[in-house]
């Protein structure tokens, strides 16, 4: 039988992979919620094949383009009412005021959610409405004080909130140091776990996990990692997450002749970078599927991961 990333399989039986033994390494993927008619069509088949890795959650996103939570809460719907997954909802607080983000977090409770990613968003052009909260760690303290006056509802566990961090920092921050000290901030105020925005080198995972242990980070830092099908594609998503295509990568990438080229060296290169990370001793795995299940479904293959 072939072995299967989860938080019930132990790493050290993965031909391709080889960390300590016993420990255990989280799988989730990131959805994004249907835009229109022709999204949606294609969403069972995803949700089927997602299942059938059994992941430890799904996280929805959510942004303007789907209408805020309204596009979220709908798929997470979806995704209780036609799967067995665990659905985890990402928050921000771009999402509306105070009010409003309180009146999300009781809906998406009582849809059944127990794992929040609690995020700033992207800021609006014209920068963030003075009267929503600024930053994330005031989304954890928000969440929290939101369970905490309903502690019995939770009697059998708590919510999960997870905070996002930055291998490569975060591009409005000065330096690293200031990214350190608000993911300490975030940790202190209850966040359980954090996921990392894009990265192109596992060292740039592996110094920052290091860095962030030394400066006393203790929770979990799950590593996000995005199938790099072509140059074009990545350039759009390092541009968006404020980062640079590093040359070598750019490079591997140009060599390709053909479409098809471009994305065997590209899919191989994400290979090669989701066993380094998982070699440098990573929490979990938290794929960015884009919706695209086979480009998720070859990517879990070529590590030696299977339904
Ligand atoms: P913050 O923690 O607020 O940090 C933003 C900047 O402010 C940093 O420079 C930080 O150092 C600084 N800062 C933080 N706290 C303070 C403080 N108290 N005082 C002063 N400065 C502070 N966006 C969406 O809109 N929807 C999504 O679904 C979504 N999902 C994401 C999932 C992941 C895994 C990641 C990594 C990002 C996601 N994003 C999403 C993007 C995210 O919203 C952006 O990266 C955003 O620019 C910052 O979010 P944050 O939660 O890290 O913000």
């Amino acid at each position: 039988m072939t072995p299967r990333l989860s938080a019930s399989a132990p790493l050290d039986q993965f031909s391709e992979v080889s960390v300590e033994p016993r420990q255990r390494t989280a799988l989730s993927f990131e959805v994004i919620p249907p835009r229109n008619d022709a999204d949606a069509s294609t969403t069972a088949e995803l949700l089927k094949v997602l299942q059938g890795y059994n992941p430890d959650y799904i996280a929805v996103t959510s942004s303007q383009r789907s209408g805020w939570l309204e596009g979220t809460a709908a798929f997470i719907e979806q995704i209780s009412r036609t799967t067995s997954m665990r659905p985890l909802a990402h928050l921000a607080c771009t999402a509306g005021t105070r009010e409003e983000l309180i009146g999300w977090i009781d809906a998406l409770v009582d849809a059944g959610v127990r794992g929040l990613l609690a995020l700033r968003g992207d800021l609006p052009e014209g920068g963030m409405p003075a009267h929503y909260l600024q930053h994330a760690d005031e989304l954890v303290r928000l969440i929290r004080h939101r369970e905490a006056g309903q502690a019995a509802r939770f009697a059998a566990g708590s919510l999960a909130v997870g905070v996002a961090c930055y291998p490569n920092g975060h591009a409005e921050s000065a330096n690293l140091d200031e990214d350190f000290d608000v993911l300490l901030a975030k940790q202190r105020l209850g966040a359980d776990f954090a996921i990392t925005q894009l990265f192109f080198d596992a060292e740039d995972y592996a110094r920052f996990a290091q860095r962030a242990r030394l400066a006393g980070v203790r929770i979990p830092l799950i590593p996000g990692i995005m199938p790099m099908t072509s140059v074009a594609r990545l350039e759009r998503m390092a541009k968006l997450s404020g980062l640079q295509v590093p040359p070598r990568v750019r490079a591997a990438l140009a060599a390709a002749s053909t479409p098809d080229e471009e994305h065997e060296i590209g899919m191989e290169l994400t290979a090669e970078l989701t066993r380094s990370v998982l070699r440098s001793g990573a929490d979990g795995l938290h794929i960015y599927t884009h919706n695209n299940p086979h480009i998720t479904q070859d990517l879990l293959n070529r590590i030696g991961v299977h339904p």
